[in-house]
């Protein structure tokens, strides 16, 4: 599950995202962080706008990342499904290494796990979600790992 995230949103490079996963964000420490206070949000992967990949969260363990979803008539997209956050936001290019470190972690995960079923936010909470959107180049992505 492709996502995009930045905080606050069109900020990169802050540690804010490491804080809001790891349960850390003081929601003081900006207006929008207030929003967040309470919510239990996490993802698998974070690959930062320089490329690094960042893990929090064992494969094998659930992550918080779907939200209220479902993918080919299963529900609660959490139960099932790795997810990878871009550093990012809907209405900004996707630097040149988050699509090599992508290409990468998601050969490394099949070579693992067998053929993913490789979907966007959007696409399992459409309406409610747009990441990782316009921006994310699918037809790229998917060259680089067929
Ligand atoms: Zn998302």
């Amino acid at each position: 599950m492709i996502h995009n995230i930045s905080l606050p949103p069109g900020e990169f490079g802050g540690p804010y995202i490491d804080q809001l996963f790891m349960g850390t964000l003081h929601p003081g420490a900006h207006p929008y962080f207030a929003g967040l206070a309470g919510l239990r949000v996490s993802a698998h992967f974070l690959i930062r706008r320089d490329g690094e990949l960042v893990q929090y969260v064992p494969v094998e363990k659930r992550a918080w990342h779907a939200g209220e979803s479902s993918w080919n008539g299963r529900a609660r997209c959490n139960d099932f499904s790795i997810g990878v956050e871009l550093e990012g936001a809907d209405d900004v290019p996707f630097a040149e290494p988050q699509y090599e470190t992508l290409a990468r972690l998601t050969r490394e995960l099949e070579a693992r796990f067998g053929r993913l079923d490789i979907a966007g936010h959007s696409d399992i909470a459409p309406g409610r979600k747009s990441d990782p959107g316009p921006w994310f180049d699918w037809a790229r992505y998917r060259a680089a790992v067929t």
